[in-house]
C-alpha cells in the first residue's frame, strides 16, 4: 500500500526548508521562519489529501481524516523542529509517514471505522524554548498553556510572541479531543538495530531520566605544603562520585546508565587543592524501581565520600521523568505486522524523549523504531536507508489500519489541558 518513492519525495521538499547549507541537514528551531514554512508545506499536503486542519493554541497541528463513525480518532505524528544542525528524518518521519498512510488510504478508497489524525506537535526538541515536547505536554494537559505561551527562549523571545509572529496561533480548542491510541514511527537514533542487523525496533518504553548536581565545598590549599592527610579535597570527592556512578552503572546491569557529563573544578589551577567542585550525574533506567536504587545509592555514596573528606555537600535534583511503559497492544501489533511482512525486529527501549511518552499519560500508546545509519542522529549526516523507510511505513501502515478498524472500546483522556 506504502509508495515509498512519494514518501521520500515528501522527505527531499520538508528537508529544502531550512537546509543547512551544503548538507543534507536541517537548522527549523521551534516558531521561527523555517518552522512556519515547514508548517506551511505540511499543511498545504494535509489539505490536498483531504484532511481536516486544526490548530491549537500551542500551534500544535492536527490534520484528519473522517472515520465510518464519529468515534475517537487514532492518531500518529511526531514533530517538525529541529535541533540547530539536524538532520532531515528526525520527527519529519513520523509526519511525512503519517501523511504517507492518509495518501495510501485514499488511493485504495478505504474508509476506516474510526477517524485517523496526523499530528504534528510544537517545538518538541526544545532547542530554543525549554521544556522539549512543548506541544504534546500541552495537549496532553500537564504543561499550563498560559505558562508554555510565556516561555522565553534562548534569543530573548516569547513562545507567544514566536507564534503570533509566525501566524500560528490556533483557535481550536482540543481539550475535548478523545484518542484511541497513538502510535509514532521515528527514526531510532542509535546504534544497535544496525548493529544487530534488525529492521523494525519495537519500542518498549521510553527510560526513566534522573538529573543530579553536586557542589562539594573544601579548602583550597598548597599542593606542595599540605599533608594528603590534612587537605580537603573537593575534587577528590567528585571524581570519587564519578567513579562510583560508573560503577553502580556496571553493578545494576545494561539497563543501567551512569553519565558524569559536567565537572567544574575551583579555582581549577595545577598547584592548588580545589577548593569547590560541581559535578553532575546522570542517571537513566528503564526501570523506576532500579532507578530510584541507583539515585538513593548514589546519594548515599556522595554524603559519606565528602564525610571522610571533612567537605560539605549539597545536593539538587536537576530533573526527574519516570520510565514510560507503551501499551501492549500496540507492540503485538507491530510485532504481528513486522511478522507479516518478514521483517525482523527487536524489542528495545528509547533512549531519547518523544511526543508519545507524553501521549501515553493520555491513551495507549506505541513507537515504531526503524535504523539509524552509524547510529547518527541530531546530526546532518542523519540517514535511513529507503528500504527500512519503507518497512517502517508499512508497519505505521499495519497498525494504524487495525486500531482504525478496531469496535473495541473508546478509552478517553485523563487530562484536560487547562484553558
Ligand atoms: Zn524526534
Amino acid at each position: 500500500m506504502i509508495n515509498i518513492k512519494r514518501l521520500c519525495a515528501r522527505i527531499d521538499e520538508l528537508a529544502q526548508i531550512g537546509r543547512v547549507e551544503g548538507t543534507q541537514g536541517v537548522c527549523r528551531l521551534a516558531f521561527t521562519e523555517a518552522d512556519q514554512q515547514a508548517r506551511d508545506y505540511i499543511i498545504t499536503q494535509m489539505k490536498g489529501l483531504g484532511l481536516r486542519v486544526a490548530v491549537d493554541r500551542i500551534g500544535n497541528v492536527f490534520g484528519t481524516r473522517p472515520g465510518q463513525a464519529d468515534l475517537p480518532a487514532v492518531m500518529t505524528g511526531s514533530h517538525i523542529d529541529s535541533v540547530r544542525t539536524g538532520g532531515r528524518l528526525d520527527g519529519a518521519l513520523g509526519v511525512l509517514a503519517g501523511l504517507e498512510v492518509v495518501e495510501a488510504l485514499n488511493e485504495n478508497a478505504i474508509m476506516t471505522r474510526r477517524p485517523l489524525t496526523v499530528a504534528v506537535f510544537s517545538n518538541e526538541e526544545g532547542a530554543r524554548f525549554q521544556p522539549d515536547m512543548m506541544g504534546s505536554l500541552v495537549f496532553q494537559g500537564d504543561l499550563d498553556l498560559q505558562a508554555a505561551l510565556d516561555t522565553v527562549g534562548i534569543d530573548g523571545i516569547s513562545v507567544r510572541e514566536s507564534l503570533a509572529r509566525i501566524g500560528m496561533t490556533g483557535a481550536a480548542d482540543t481539550r475535548d479531543m478523545a484518542v484511541y491510541g497513538f502510535v509514532e514511527l521515528h527514526i531510532e537514533q542509535g546504534p544497535v538495530l544496525e548493529t544487530l542487523g534488525r529492521t523494525i525496533g519495537i519500542v518498549e518504553g521510553v527510560q526513566g531520566i534522573s538529573w543530579t548536581q553536586f557542589v562539594v565545598e573544601g579548602t583550597s590549599n598548597h599542593a606542595g605544603t599540605t599533608p594528603m592527610n590534612m587537605r580537603t579535597d573537593a575534587g577528590h570527592v567528585a571524581t570519587r562520585i564519578a567513579t562510583f556512578a560508573r560503577a553502580l552503572a556496571g553493578e545494576l546491569g545494561p539497563a543501567q546508565l551512569a553519565t558524569v557529563g559536567a565537572l567544574t573544578l575551583y579555582p581549577n589551577l595545577v598547584n592548588v587543592v580545589p577548593s569547590r567542585a560541581t559535578i553532575t550525574v546522570d542517571l537513566r533506567n528503564t526501570d523506576d524501581a532500579s532507578l530510584s536504587e541507583a539515585e538513593a545509592r548514589l546519594s548515599e555514596f556522595a554524603g559519606k565520600a565528602a564525610a571522610q573528606e571533612g567537605a560539605s555537600l549539597r545536593q539538587t535534583r536537576l530533573a526527574r521523568f519516570a520510565p514510560v511503559s507503551f501499551a501492549r497492544h500496540i507492540m503485538e501489533k507491530v510485532e504481528q505486522s513486522a511478522a507479516k511482512r518478514h521483517l525482523s525486529t527487536l524489542r528495545m527501549p528509547s533512549g531519547a524523549g518523544h511526543d508519545a511518552q507524553i501521549l501515553a499519560r493520555m491513551c495507549p500508546s506505541g513507537m515504531i523504531f526503524v535504523p539509524s545509519v552509524g547510529g547518527l542522529s541530531h546530526n546532518v549526516n542523519e540517514f535511513t536507508n529507503e528500504r527500512d523507510l519503507d518497512a517502517g511505513a508499512m508497519v505505521l501502515f499495519d497498525v494504524l489500519y487495525d486500531l482504525a478498524m478496531s469496535p473495541f472500546g473508546t478509552p478517553v483522556r485523563c487530562h484536560s489541558a487547562p484553558a
